[in-house]
């Protein structure tokens, strides 16, 4: 791949405005949000959007979803049923991406080719200046190259894409630290075709009388409801491995290499320059440290990562999930 050269703009007016021109002008910016660092181009601009396949290696059949500042700009792009309006209002802006059927502007190269696309309004004050400032609907995926772990801080952006981006905003870190969750809405109700940000719990207290189904996984021999679903995700460089809650065993760290190691709550582990503990004190510092962590440990040199599948509740689905891809599935 060809590279380029990547401006560094700071998040101030003049920043923005800057970066605003590169997007109408068909270039990438990589800009912050409260899930994620994306990486956007003018979602009505196909040639743009291109770009954004080519800088992240990504899948041509894995969509994009298209990022608006405001909610009212949600129904120039696809068609917002009732079901999909109560949606918008109780999570939007906010970590949820919800799925809805596309309006003829979106050209095929934002959504796959797909009938539908993912729309999302970000609720970080930084996406928000920069998507005014575009003034254009804006697709974008994770900042990160195809199957690495998604960036949440300016430094991670910074290392995945400069040479990629035409522009990388210094934002701050993530507050949320995961994707949004990802939700179509079917006839009999809500699916969630990625947990995130926004837990099922959230969902259903909201949906109430009507049916909202957990992860949605594809039948043998059916297409994934999510293209994105049957790619490998949010790997590191150093080998991971699970382990789940309350199982915690020193032995497991054994002696082969240097571990960086994950935990749920305070664990006794032993003192050595080869073993690196973090304790998180909850599933949602869990959460928004994750794939930082995952950074420090490959920049360290890690070989394998052991680390505590949460429990499955809240937002504890979204880590356990981004961590069984990040692993394969592999338990300890
Ligand atoms: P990323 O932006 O890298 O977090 O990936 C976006 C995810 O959204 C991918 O896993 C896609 O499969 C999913 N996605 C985007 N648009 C659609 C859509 N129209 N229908 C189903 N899934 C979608
Ligand atoms: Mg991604």
């Amino acid at each position: 791949m060809e590279t380029k050269k990547t401006l560094i703009l700071e998040a101030d007016a003049q920043g923005f405005s800057a970066a605003g021109e590169i997007i109408r002008r068909g270039g990438l910016v990589v800009f912050p949000t409260e899930t994620v660092y994306g990486l956007g181009a003018n979602a009505l601009d196909a040639g743009a959007c291109a770009k954004i396949f080519q800088a992240k290696g990504r899948p041509q059949d894995n969509p994009l979803i298209v990022h608006t500042a405001e909610v009212f700009g949600l129904a120039r792009l696809a068609s917002v049923t009732p079901r999909a309006a109560a949606i918008i209002k109780a999570f939007m802006p906010g970590p949820l991406s919800l799925v809805l059927p596309k309006n003829q502007d979106i050209p095929a190269a934002v959504t796959a080719g797909l009938p539908t696309v993912g729309l999302r309004v970000p609720s970080d004050p930084a996406a928000y200046r920069f998507l005014k400032a575009a003034g254009v609907p804006v697709a974008a995926p994770s900042a990160n190259v195809s199957g690495k772990p998604s960036p949440t801080s300016f430094a991670m952006a910074r290392a995945a894409m400069e040479g990629r981006a035409d522009a990388i905003i210094r934002g701050g870190d993530s507050r949320i630290g995961l994707e949004s969750t990802i939700v179509r809405i079917t006839e009999s109700g809500l699916e969630i075709l990625r947990p995130g940000g926004v837990s099922e719990e959230d969902l259903r207290a909201v949906a109430k009388d009507c049916l909202v189904r957990g992860l949605a996984s594809p039948l043998p021999g059916e297409a994934p409801p999510a293209p994105g679903m049957k790619y490998a995700h949010y790997k590191p460089r150093a080998e991971v491995l699970l382990f789940p809650t309350g199982t915690w065993n020193p032995k497991m760290i054994g002696c082969a290499g240097k571990t960086g190691v994950l935990t749920l709550g305070e664990k006794a582990a032993p003192l050595s320059g080869h073993v690196l503990v973090r304790e998180m004190k909850s599933v949602e510092e869990y959460a928004r440290r994750l794939y930082a962590e995952f950074f420090v440990f490959d920049s360290l040199g890690c070989d394998r990562i052991l680390a505590e599948c949460p429990p499955e509740e809240g937002l504890g689905r979204a880590v356990a999930n981004r961590l069984l891809k990040a692993s394969g599935g592999r338990f300890f």
